[in-house]
């Protein structure tokens, strides 16, 4: 049974118009920008409108994307290994400055962990700001900074931009764009930054997989690194459903088809520019 009617989500993709966190439980969204049905791993942020592609929902049924947000922070690399140990992949949209510093050598050495274990990483912004309240060229330096930290620790530049709480505008839309990058979402939202108790969690895998059985549907799950129970129970039991129901878990560029990463280099090596 939906909560929330699909026209919602699809409407706020589509008009750009500020999305205020969603409300957690959202259905399968079936929104797919028409300028990519057709022709997966071109660039789909070129958009004739200026204006980056925003994702909500996978594009491969039965794949799913389970991602996870505002690290890095102390449970990366226990999350890491589940998914490791269940061939599965997830997708960690970083920030620069929120948790702690990314350039720190711990958090130096989660990510680049994370990458190694064939894990994707994405931007959540420098600094976990409201962007919507940023000028233009405040929203750009959120951009930038994290993706020249990443470049720099992990060599990559990340096509992927989560914006915190879901909020965008046009604005953002067109700084994503004129750096290359796609605005990505989310159709579930396990809550678990919410205050939700974990029954509640859980039952948006449950709920999910009973609505979409015997890996039917495709979904981006939204959660968050730097809860304990989200790394050690929430995720467990998530991986158990969706693989229980024949679901893929995979890092978001396979279930949306697209390449994850504007450029991938070597790193650099540490100098002086590495602080926050
Ligand atoms: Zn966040």
């Amino acid at each position: 049974m939906f909560k929330l009617p699909l026209v919602n989500l699809v409407f706020l993709a589509l008009t750009g118009i500020t999305l205020a966190h969603p409300t957690a439980q959202q259905n399968t969204s079936t929104f797919v920008p028409a300028s990519t049905r057709s022709t997966l791993r071109r660039d789909p942020s070129s958009t004739t409108s200026g204006l980056a592609t925003v994702y909500t929902s996978c594009i491969n049924k039965g794949q799913v994307a389970v991602t996870f947000d505002d690290g890095p922070y102390i449970y990366m690399k226990e999350i890491s290994d589940q998914l490791t140990q269940h061939g599965a992949k997830g997708t960690f949209f970083v920030n620069g400055n929120n948790y702690g510093c990314i350039y720190s050598d711990d958090n130096v050495a989660r990510i680049r962990y994370a990458l190694s274990q064939g894990h994707e990483i994405a931007s959540h912004t420098w600094s976990h700001p409201h962007l919507t309240e940023l000028t233009s060229n405040q929203v750009k330096s959120e951009l930038t900074r994290i993706n020249d930290a990443l470049r720099k620790t992990l060599g990559i530049i990340p096509r992927f931009m989560r914006p915190p709480y879901g909020e965008y505008n046009d604005e953002v839309r067109k700084v994503a764009n004129s750096l290359g990058q796609s605005v990505v979402i989310w159709d579930q939202d396990s809550g678990d930054s919410d205050g939700y108790d974990m029954k509640y969690q859980k039952s948006i895998y449950k709920d999910f997989v009973s609505r979409n059985p015997k890996a039917s549907g495709t979904a981006i799950f939204l959660n968050h690194e730097t809860h304990d129970t989200t790394a050690h129970e929430l995720l467990p039991y998530a991986i158990q459903q969706l693989q229980s129901a024949g679901y893929q878990l995979v890092a978001l560029s396979v279930c949306l088809g697209i390449d994850p990463y504007l450029s991938q280099g070597a790193p650099s090596k540490k100098d002086s520019t590495w602080k926050c």
